[in-house]
């Protein structure tokens, strides 16, 4: 599935259980989602360092799907990674176009929201809740800097 970034207005989004965002696509993990996830699960089962410098997600071979993924649904749903929890919304430290729109989380940094509308569930629900999700972005922020091993 080829992602389409707009930035997230007031996007309405319910989740259509397709599975699809979790195919084809390298799901980069924070050092706290590693270690949740090594609860149930050796590291060396479900961690690949991509690009010499990604931590990411073990994917198969049969249908690049992430290796959680089953019947459509993630296996550790309690504890996946912050990315997943945060799709179909996209976070950025960057704008993509010059005239993006800032978000500001709560410790003043200025953040970039997007959401990919190529995933099914994009105008089906509930709005956003913004304020959860400035608050999770934070979290993604602070474990993602724990996490850089090499620059
Ligand atoms: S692509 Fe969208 S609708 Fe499909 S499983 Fe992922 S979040 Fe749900
Ligand atoms: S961890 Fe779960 S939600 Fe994330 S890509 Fe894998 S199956 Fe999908």
């Amino acid at each position: 599935m080829k992602e389409k970034l707009v930035p997230l207005k007031d996007h309405r989004f319910k989740c259509q259980l397709c599975g699809e965002c979790c195919r084809n696509r390298w799901v980069p993990l924070t050092l706290g989602d590693i270690f949740r996830i090594k609860n149930v699960k050796p590291i060396d089962d479900f961690l690949l360092i991509w690009n010499e410098k990604k931590l990411v997600i073990e994917r198969r071979e049969w249908d690049n799907g992430c290796i959680f993924l089953k019947d459509n649904l993630c296996e550790i749903n309690k504890i996946k990674p912050l990315i997943c929890v945060l799709y179909p919304v996209a976070l950025s430290e960057v704008p993509v176009l010059k005239n993006d729109t800032p978000y500001y989380l709560k410790n003043g940094k200025k953040i970039y929201l997007y959401i990919d509308k190529s995933c099914k569930g994009i105008g089906k629900g509930k709005k956003f809740d913004i304020e959860k999700i400035l608050d999770l972005c934070e979290t993604i922020l602070q474990e993602s800097k724990e996490t850089c091993w090499r620059n």
